[in-house]
């Protein structure tokens, strides 16, 4: 009879144990972090030029950019990522980092297209600021006059994996200019 129930506690310790690998998961918390950062990214609503076109046809029933956990919010306080899609100038440029001020942090930089990269076909004008990076931080540059919706998701891949790197890392990668 002690053997039979010696048995059986055996047997609910296997099952136990099986039970356990199945449904128990151990991480650490920057990883945790890194996960839930790295697939919830909220761009800003903002667009200044052509490059926002391809923007808003990202977030598209097409190209579904909100599969990627990329959900476009109208306030700067509920978003932490400024997609920069177009033409800065130089009177924009103050409002542009009064906005990037206004959103919350960690908070990231896409340049989209040559505009915002460095000025693009206006590099030469009085009134085009010769690249955003100029005003805030930039994360990540997307080239193209202007870049498709796959680029700008490609863009985003690319930025997942900055914000999974720092996580982990626990330190903010620093960026160009700003
Ligand atoms: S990079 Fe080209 S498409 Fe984009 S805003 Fe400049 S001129 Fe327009």
């Amino acid at each position: 009879m002690e053997m039979n129930l010696d048995l059986g506690l055996e047997a609910v310790d296997r099952i136990t144990e099986e039970q356990l690998k199945k449904n128990v998961l151990f991480t650490t918390l920057e990883d945790v972090l890194a996960w839930a950062r790295s697939n919830s990214t909220w761009p800003l609503t903002f667009g200044l030029a052509c490059c926002a076109i391809e923007m808003m046809a990202t977030s598209g029933s097409h190209f579904d950019a909100d599969r990627f956990g990329i959900f476009f919010r109208n306030s700067p306080r509920q978003a932490d990522v400024m997609i920069v899609s177009g033409t800065v100038t130089k009177k924009m440029a103050p409002l542009l980092r009064r906005l990037y001020d206004q959103m919350a942090e960690p908070r990231w930089v896409i340049a989209m297209g040559s505009c915002a990269t460095a000025g693009g076909p206006y590099v030469r004008s009085y009134s085009v600021v010769k690249g955003v990076d100029q005003i805030v931080p930039v994360d990540v540059y997307i080239p193209g006059c202007p870049p498709s919706p796959v680029a700008l998701i490609y863009g985003f891949q690319k930025l997942r994996a900055k914000i999974r790197y720092e996580a982990r890392a626990r330190k903010r990668v620093m960026a160009h200019g700003g």
